[in-house]
């Protein structure tokens, strides 16, 4: 039974992830921890840290966490280039798995992504198009930087140059390199993700659109069993569910 502790317990992601841990029987949710509770106090009764909380919280959770000798699943986004480096470091102390995504069908998509951009070649224009509820801080979503780093990685061009973020006023003809990312915000849409490859004559769309948070927490808590019991290092959801 692995010993889990929730950091963002009062969340949306965090009641999502108490509900779905008390019903996963190889799961044991010793501590849910908001605002103003102590995670020192309690993390040495955890296998694993799950952290759903707030971007700028995640530095320092990783970092008790390696302190304690614990695993860490980080499960949120929009970090800063500073703490994505400090939490990187992490990785030689402690087994973290680190996704901007925890669903498996979105997995699936990042699988399908490299796949297709490497059969359809240079020839499609390449955009990404998101969606999510109007609540949602950071733009674009974690998920949809991670489809962009597939695309960059797999057409060998720089993101930081190649991606341009929506388009307004006299911009001139697309380039065949650029990679557009669109953020759409409104309603309660839990996540649509869909990556565009628009040729001449044809075009393919590959969309996945989760419409409950489930997803997400049910593969956060499969996670978090699969990370116990490994090496330190970084893994991803990828590593998880056997895709890579
Ligand atoms: P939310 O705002 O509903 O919940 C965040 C919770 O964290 C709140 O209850 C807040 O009080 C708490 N929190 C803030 N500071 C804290 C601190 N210092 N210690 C403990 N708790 C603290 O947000 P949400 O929609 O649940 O999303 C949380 C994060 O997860 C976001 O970064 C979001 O982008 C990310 N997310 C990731 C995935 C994925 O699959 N990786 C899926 C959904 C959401």
């Amino acid at each position: 039974m692995t010993k889990v502790i929730i950091n963002g317990a009062k969340g949306r992601m965090g009641e999502t992830l108490l509900r779905c841990g008390e019903t996963n029987p190889d799961i044991e949710i010793v501590a849910g921890v908001d605002v103003g509770d102590d995670l020192p106090a309690v993390i040495e009764q955890s296998d694993v840290v799950v952290d759903f909380s707030f971007h700028e919280v995640t530095r320092a959770t990783g970092e008790l966490c390696a302190q304690h000798k614990k695993a860490l699943v980080i499960g949120t986004t929009g970090h800063s280039a500073d703490d994505r480096a400090a939490m990187l470091k992490l990785q030689s102390e402690i087994p973290i798995v680190w996704a901007s995504n925890f669903s498996t069908g979105v997995n699936t998509l990042f699988w399908l992504t490299r796949k297709a951009t490497e059969v359809l070649g240079a020839d499609f224009d390449i955009e990404v198009v998101e969606m999510h509820h109007r609540l949602k801080r950071d733009a674009p979503s974690g998920t949809a930087t991670t489809l962009a780093e597939i695309l960059a990685e797999v057409r060998k061009v720089s993101l930081e140059k190649e991606l341009r973020h929506g388009r307004e006023g006299i911009v001139g003809e697309r380039t065949d390199s650029e990679i557009g990312m669109h953020s759409l915000r409104g309603g309660d849409v839990v996540g649509d993700h869909t990556v565009v490859y628009a040729g001449n004559g044809e075009r393919l769309e590959l969309t996945h659109k989760a419409a409950s948070r489930d997803t997400f927490a049910n593969g956060a808590l499969r996670a978090a069993i699969w990370a116990c019991c490994r090496e330190p290092g970084l893994y991803n959801m990828e590593n998880v569910l056997g895709l890579e």
